[in-house]
């Protein structure tokens, strides 16, 4: 590191901050997975990113870039960049940021995702969840509730899945998402509101996190240096819609309590409801406390608003849909608030 020029200026306090090793770098708290780092080289996401076969690598970006715009990708698929003789992959993968295990699959057999690990990291104060997929192996020893570090190696890179068609040796990849959250109580929720279907996860269904894109994190990171917020950045999604939910006290609201919006009006009586900003994806990105008196109708979830030029962007989550002149929330919609609210 090169002194500052006015380094002599400092006070030397302010010296000491730069100079102590280890300090967390709080402003750019997620490191890449592994030793692929051409998502930072200009006209690197080729060999960034695994595409789908036949497919350019945007589809293996976040977001809808599946089945002609209408599935949702929830991760980076981060292409391999060491190989053993027999060409499998071989790339250590890597905690993004300090912290603690969550969940470990090691029965490929149960998820697409083959072996995957869940890492629970806290960045200002926000619950974030990373998910490395498709490994060869776990990290021998590795157990839930087990901390780390940022850069820890916990596992390689493979090509495990539970789909009949196995990844292919040259789309190799690490699947990787950073997600948030829904609620602590998914399992009883989804017990209730889906009783035939099996759920081998428990909490750690892939129903109850939601994703935030990591390529655009890890680039916001990069451009604004010691400024990046992760607060900011997810508070600053684009909008799919609004909605009014006639509940409170749910887990998002203390779990992520950073993204309810100050309203003294609703403050000063009781708050009977949030008026919530989702994103496409389905994040709950900023709430408003609603008084009694601001909530004119009687069910419990209403639709207020749609930004229909983010629904012509990316559809694919179907939270909303129109018919005729008149939006509505469709099943999905109201699922995720059911669980968001459950
Ligand atoms: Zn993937």
């Amino acid at each position: 590191m090169s002194l500052p020029v006015d380094a002599p200026r400092l006070c030397p306090w302010a010296l000491l901050f730069f100079f102590i090793p280890g300090l967390p770098a709080a402003a750019q708290p997620f490191q890449l997975p592994t030793a692929n780092h051409a998502l930072f080289e200009r006209g690197g996401e080729e060999r960034f990113f695994t595409g789908t076969v036949g497919k350019p690598w945007t589809s293996g970006t976040f977001g809808c870039v599946r089945t002609d715009g209408w599935q949702m990708h929830e991760g980076l698929d981060i292409h391999s960049v060491q190989r053993d003789q027999r060409g499998e992959p071989t790339d250590p993968v890597r905690a993004t940021a300090d912290g603690t295990v969550a969940y470990i699959n090691s029965r490929p057999s149960l998820s697409t995702f083959g072996n995957y690990i869940l890492l629970r990291h806290l960045v200002e104060g926000l619950e974030v969840y990373s998910n490395y997929a498709h490994l060869s192996t776990v990290r021998s020893g590795l157990k839930v509730g087990q901390t780390v570090k940022a850069g820890e190696i916990i596992g390689v890179m493979g090509r495990t899945a539970s789909t009949r068609e196995r990844i292919s040796q040259d789309r190799a990849h690490v699947h990787f998402e950073l997600n948030l959250v829904i609620n602590d109580r998914f399992s009883s929720w989804y017990k209730k509101a889906f009783p035939k279907q099996r759920n081998d996860h428990g909490n750690w269904n892939g129903q109850n996190l939601v994703g935030l894109d990591p390529r655009a994190i890890l680039l916001a990171q990069r451009e604004q240096g010691t400024n990046f917020s992760l607060l900011n950045f997810i508070r600053h999604q684009t909008g799919l819609c609004r909605v009014l939910v006639r509940d409170t006290g749910f887990p998002w609201t203390k779990r992520y309590s950073a993204l309810i919006r100050r309203n003294p009006l609703a403050e000063t009586g009781a708050i009977a409801g949030y008026d919530i900003a989702l994103n496409f994806n389905g994040v709950p990105f900023e709430l408003i406390p609603r008084a009694v008196g601001d909530i004119k109708s009687k069910a419990r979830i209403q639709l207020l608003s749609v930004n229909e030029a983010e629904y012509q962007r990316n559809p694919c989550r179907r939270l909303v849909t129109k018919r005729g002149n008149h939006w509505e929330l469709t099943s999905h919609g109201i699922n995720l608030l059911e669980l968001l609210t459950y």
